[in-house]
């Protein structure tokens, strides 16, 4: 079992000495923001000029000033700005203003996995990264509760990175839903893989061939559309609240058969195969580093992407659908 962290592990003073300056006030910046103030601490926000997200950082209270004066004020650094602009900005705004003894940290660990980010020696450097959306983060944490996170220390020349990093987990409440240690190889690595060949690749492929393959059959979009879109997300809160089993438990003995003998021919050999194809493409770079590429060259091929799949048939006949269905919209 990883070691589980929770709040009796963690020294909320430790933050609360600091000063902390979030860089970005998006998803997950204004959720740290506004929680380690809660919690407390002492935090500036910084924010490029003309950034959309000033007025409202303000009104919600805080102080904003540029990212510059803030990595100037602060001793705890956290980048919260969106992952390919990282680079640019640490080497514009932060880079300078880092003194021995300060304490670089991210969300997520990308930039400095795979060298984009490269941190002076005398400066901690963590991740405190969230498992899951910013806006669950503030949520909970108002509600008294925590979403769980990782932690992980890639350079620790203060001796006291991980108490830190536990300490600032706690200040946004992560403690209180369990913090799991990590490195930040295993968490990009990790995180980069379920994303392209599970959670959001793999399923929506997986969707798409199916509601193609029905649709091209003569059936109508709309039953294909509950049959390969729609009833997923039942199936998998039964599996996120019991595993297969829960979800075999549930469903009909018909369906747990053909689960068993058709599932292996969907993904086959050969997808794991690939699977393990992607994987050596992350962890030798060249995923990020094209990502970075099409990033910084315009997102033309991004766009062309989003475009296609928004006039996919699955796509306007759910948006269709979803008008009908009052009660998806309540749950959103
Ligand atoms: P968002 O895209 O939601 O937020 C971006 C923020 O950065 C905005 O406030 C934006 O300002 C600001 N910004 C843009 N350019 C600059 C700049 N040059 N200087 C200062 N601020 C700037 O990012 P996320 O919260 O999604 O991601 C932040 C980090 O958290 C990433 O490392 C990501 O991987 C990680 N993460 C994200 C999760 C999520 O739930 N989204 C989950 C776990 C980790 P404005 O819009 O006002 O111009
Ligand atoms: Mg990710
Ligand atoms: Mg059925």
């Amino acid at each position: 079992m990883a070691k589980m962290f929770y709040d009796a592990d963690a020294d909320l003073s430790i933050i609360q000495n600091r000063k902390v300056a979030v860089i970005g006030y998006g998803s997950q910046g204004h959720a740290h923001a506004l929680s380690l103030r809660d919690s407390g601490v002492d935090v500036r926000v910084g924010l490029h000029e003309g950034s959309k997200s000033k007025a409202m950082a303000e009104e919600q209270g805080l102080r904003v000033v540029t990212p510059s004066e803030a990595a100037a004020e602060a001793d705890v650094i956290m980048i919260l700005v969106p992952d390919p602009i990282q680079a640019q900005v640490y080497e514009e705004s932060i880079k300078d203003n880092l003194k021995d003894g300060d304490a670089l940290f991210f969300g997520h660990g990308l930039n400095i996995r795979f060298g984009f980010v490269k941190a002076p020696a005398g400066v901690d450097v963590c991740m405190v990264a969230p498992k899951g959306p910013g806006h669950l983060v503030r949520r909970q944490y108002e509600e008294g509760r925590g979403v769980p996170c990782l932690v992980a220390v890639e350079q620790n020349p203060s001796g006291g990175a991980i108490a830190l990093a536990l300490s600032y987990a706690k200040g946004i409440g992560g403690t209180r839903a369990g913090v799991i240690e990590t490195t930040f190889t295993e968490e990009t690595e990790t995180d980069l893989f379920g994303e392209q060949a599970v959670l959001c690749g793999g399923t929506t492929a997986l969707v798409k061939a199916g509601f193609e393959t029905l649709t091209e059959a003569g059936y109508q979009p709309e039953i294909a559309y509950f049959e390969c879109l729609h009833e997923l997300k039942l199936i998998v809160d039964l599996m996120y609240e019991g595993g297969l089993e829960k979800m075999r438990w549930s469903i009909s003995e018909t369906a747990e058969w053909g689960d068993y003998v058709t599932g292996p021919r969907i993904i086959t050999g050969a997808t794991k195969a690939e699977m393990k194809k992607i994987l050596a493409e992350i962890q030798d770079g060249s995923f990020a580093r094209a990502w970075m590429d099409e990033y910084h060259g315009g997102l033309k091929r991004y766009a062309a992407y989003r475009t296609a799949d928004s006039e996919h048939l699955l796509e306007t006949t759910g948006r269709q659908l979803r008008k009908l269905m009052s009660w998806v919209n309540e749950e959103a």
